[in-house]
């Protein structure tokens, strides 16, 4: 595993977003030291405990929930370079996706993210994706920021309507990491400590914005990370803390995005078709064929209107199934403790009533 943060000049834990309620919370209970996962493997993890790195090992098998970048553990052993993670402490924030191939099993991506950055190319913007990020991180308990990346490749920067559109509720930056555009903005939003996690597909230009609001001790350790073609050798997630700056955090880009959220999480990134949808007929309306169907009416009207309206019922359909999925999974935990009562039952009866 390479280190992105060696060189970091990292000297506490609030440079890493160590908060003074978080000491609150351990305040009396004999515990291990705190530090933040920076960087995640197989079995292992870098971890940073606000003066060096340390390479961390859980200590039990069973160890859950499984750590991942931006979580914050507590660890034992005396040494100081590495040591057991006993303990994940209560996550602020968590970033998951539905796993790929249509499984409905979470993959987390970060945790205890403040700002969730959702990356797209200024003159390349797929709305339908943005509504399936934001929607993910609505469901995360971060903030969404929407970056658009490359603003230079534009004669006159400016955020499209239909783009506009769909970022109800979140901010819209416009950012070049060619010019400087955007970099004060997004300067302005973070601080030391706070943790920002950059998402959207590859090659929109995530890493090169994280080293154009870091600076060089990034650009110099990305540099290492490239191999002969020019492409990053790793998959894996890094944390890099950055004292004044932030605590940036550059996911490696995902092709297809389906989010793991709750129809809450729906309506705050459709606020406009949930207002709609209040005009309807029939208080339970699908906005299928249902008479004097407003959400209809609007989208007969409007092609901007018309995508939303499809997207937010794909996606309707998708939660619904991970939901259903989910439901099966704690029915069959609720039916394992329902045998386990019986059987604790049979044993009893057994002992107060024993065959002869
Ligand atoms: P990532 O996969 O999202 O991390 O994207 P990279 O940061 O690796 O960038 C992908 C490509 O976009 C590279 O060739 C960059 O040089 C280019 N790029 C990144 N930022 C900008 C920018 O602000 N303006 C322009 N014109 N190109 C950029
Ligand atoms: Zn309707």
């Amino acid at each position: 595993m390479t280190s992105p943060s060696n060189a970091l000049p990292v000297s506490s834990l609030s440079d890493l977003g160590w908060r003074l309620e978080d000491s609150a919370a351990l305040s009396g209970r004999p515990v291990g030291r705190p530090a933040r996962i920076v960087q995640q493997g197989r079995g292992a993890w870098h971890g940073h405990d606000g003066t060096r790195e340390l390479v961390l090992h859980a200590r039990s098998r069973h160890l859950e929930p499984t750590p991942v970048t931006g979580d914050w553990v507590l660890v034992s052993g005396d040494d100081p370079s590495a040591g057991l993670i006993d303990e994940v402490l209560p996550r602020r924030s968590t970033l998951a996706r539905a796993e790929a191939g249509g499984r409905s099993v979470a993959q987390v991506i970060a945790a205890n993210v403040d700002l969730v950055g959702i990356c797209a190319a200024v003159d390349a913007v797929n709305p339908r994706r943005l509504e399936r990020e934001l929607t993910a991180v609505w469901a995360s308990g971060a903030t969404p920021l929407v970056v658009l990346t490359k603003a230079d490749l534009l004669e006159t920067p400016r955020v499209d309507a239909a783009v506009a559109a769909v970022c109800i509720g979140a901010d819209i930056v416009l950012a070049s990491a060619a010019t400087g555009l955007g970099l004060t903005d997004l300067r302005s939003v973070l601080g030391t400590g706070v943790t920002l996690a950059l998402i959207g597909p590859s090659g929109v230009g995530k890493s090169t914005l994280v080293n154009a609001l870091a600076g060089g001790d990034v650009l110099a350790t990305r540099e290492v990370r490239r191999d002969g073609k020019g492409r990053h050798t790793t998959t894996s997630r890094h944390l890099v803390p950055i004292p004044g700056i932030g605590v940036l955090l550059d996911t490696p880009g995902m092709r297809e995005f389906a989010p793991w959220a709750d129809e809450e999480a729906l309506a705050d990134t459709f606020p406009d078709l949930e207002e709609l949808a209040a005009g309807c007929r029939f208080s339970d309306c699908r906005h299928e064929r249902e008479p004097d169907c407003a959400v209809l009416a609007a989208a007969a009207e409007d092609e901007t209107v018309a995508a939303r309206v499809a997207q937010w019922r794909l996606l309707q359909r998708e939660l619904a199934h991970l939901e259903r999925r989910r439901d099966a999974r704690l029915m069959s935990a609720e039916g394992k403790r329902l045998a386990a009562v019986h059987k604790a039952a049979v044993q009893r009866n057994r002992i107060e009533h024993p065959r002869r």
